[in-house]
């Protein structure tokens, strides 16, 4: 080799070591960018009573939607949609309540009358008829006749009439095949219905949390009440409450009868079947000219459960994933190092209402699966010390972007689980993709250090740690740069099957 050739080897090696360092300066530029001031604001105005609790289909959230459209527009992100709009409308039918409403015992034994109160013993329900009703009171355990599994709440009982107080979910929780012939009996609209059509005026659900994922029936009307409300309703019949609702579920066998009590349930609502709401998208597109073809998504629901009785405000579920998301995204279109592939923001709406607004986006893909990398998935991303890539054991070629840059830049507790088949009903977005295919992973935070509000008046940006928001983001951004730019990737293949 001559001098002059080595002498110009050398000088390749030097400017791509240049290019190398200006370009990690110019990631860390646009990392260090990212701030937790900024996303406790914005989490802040999401929160904030002028949206209402983003109940979806609500004025409210399709408001905060047209917010967060106007963010990634002003950031240049572009829309996600091929009509170049941000917005994937589904239908999606709301109740609004306008009040608190009331829960009285009207008499038991003792012939005591009680008022109880909002929101310490109940919230109203989210799709509750409006009106009262009033009645003897039954206790039917989980609500749910399954003849075929040798299990129903209702055997020798009459309900027509009657306010029934009912537990939510199953009582079999095993996670095996099992669980898959009680899936159908777990929705609360199933519940509900069944009820309905066995008479029932209205109902009492033990389960102190607002949930819009309910059906408005009409003429019948419910609250969510706390577990107090249903041991003071237990009084004077020789039973416990909790020692009832536990022996249902160790034993798997029905235990309904009468609280010879008398109870007024009233609510105010306003019932909207024709409303529509949406999923916000938008996408960084890839510079490569062949892996712009390939993408990632990365969703967040938007909505929250609205204001049934008072604001309830879902800072952290899911005003922080949804800020986590949005910060990524400013900070990757704002980025001077372009990712090779292309990466999806999704916004979802109907999240609460039931997994509506994932549903319609597995439904109507805005971009071709066979050409999806991967999903992952934020809900409740801002409360904590640490981080946690949910399924991610079972990618390694895909956790070890994230693992990386927490190692080098972030240096928090930093964990991954290994993806597990699940057969009880899809709970996030997240399983609706998991189920239609999609190699999905979940990023939760680790160390809660603050109490968690869980659907409820208190979930406000108080309950926030933004240390961990703003980590979490600059995690999505590293992690996501490093996997989008991995040529040894392939999109979508060896994912593990759901049932
Ligand atoms: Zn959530």
């Amino acid at each position: 080799m001559n001098k002059k050739y080595l002498l110009l080897l050398l000088l390749a090696f030097l400017v791509m070591n240049l290019q190398a360092q200006d370009q990690e300066k110019a990631i860390l530029a646009t990392f260090h960018s990212i701030s937790s001031n900024d996303m406790l604001i914005d989490a802040s105005v999401l929160s904030s009573a002028k949206f209402g609790g983003r109940l979806s289909g609500s004025p409210g959230y399709l408001a905060v939607a047209g917010w967060v459209a106007d963010q990634l527009r002003q950031a240049k992100v572009k829309p996600g949609l091929s009509d170049s709009t941000y917005f994937q409308y589904f239908p999606n039918a709301y109740t609004e309540v306008h009040t608190p409403g009331s829960i009285t015992l009207l008499a038991g034994k003792s012939n005591k009358r009680k008022e109880y109160h909002f929101p310490d013993d109940f919230y109203p329900g989210s799709n509750s008829a409006s009106g009262s009703v009033s009645g003897e009171v039954v206790y039917v355990g989980f609500g749910i006749s399954a003849p075929e599994l040798g299990y129903d709440d209702y055997t020798n009982i009459d309900v027509k009439g009657k306010i029934l107080l009912m537990e939510t979910g199953i009582p079999y929780s095993a996670n095996d095949s099992m669980q898959l012939k009680w899936e159908k009996y777990s929705y609360h609209r199933y519940k509900f219905q069944h009820a309905r059509e066995l008479g029932a005026l209205g109902l009492l659900y033990v389960s102190k949390i607002a949930n819009p994922n309910t059906s408005y029936l009409k003429g019948f009307v419910y609250a969510h009440v706390g577990e107090p409300v249903a041991e003071d309703l237990f009084a004077e019949t020789g039973k416990k409450y909790a020692e009832t609702h536990a022996s249902i579920t160790k034993s798997v066998k029905p235990n309904s009868f009468p609280l010879h009590k008398k109870v007024k349930i009233t609510a105010s609502t306003s019932y909207f079947p024709e409303s529509r709401s949406c999923n916000v998208i938008a996408m960084v597109e890839g510079s490569d000219p062949k892996l712009k073809e390939e993408a990632i998504i990365v969703g967040a629901h938007l909505d929250a459960v609205g204001h049934p009785g008072c604001l309830f405000p879902g800072a952290l579920d899911n005003g922080s994933g949804s800020v986590d998301i949005l910060a990524a995204a400013k900070a990757l279109a704002a980025s001077s190092v372009k990712p090779d592939r292309t990466i999806i923001f999704v916004f979802f709406g109907g999240e609460e209402c039931g997994l509506y607004g994932s549903k319609k986006m597995v439904e109507t893909p805005v971009w071709p699966k066979e050409k999806v990398v991967c999903m992952i998935n934020l809900d409740m991303v801002g409360n904590g010390t640490g981080l946690q890539l949910a399924n991610g054991k079972s990618y390694p070629e895909i956790l070890k972007h994230f693992e990386d840059a927490n190692a080098k830049y972030i240096h928090r507790d930093f964990g991954a689980s290994t993806a597990r088949v699940s057969y009880s009903r899809p709970r996030t977005d997240g399983a609706i993709f998991e189920k239609a295919g999609y190699k999905t992973l979940h990023l939760f935070t680790s160390g809660t250090v603050k109490i968690v509000y869980y659907h409820a008046p208190l979930d406000n940006t108080d309950g926030l740690t933004p240390e961990i928001m703003e980590d979490a983001s600059k995690l999505l951004y590293l992690g996501l740069l490093g996997l989008a730019n991995d040529k040894a990737i392939l999109p979508n293949s060896g994912r593990i099957s759901a049932p």
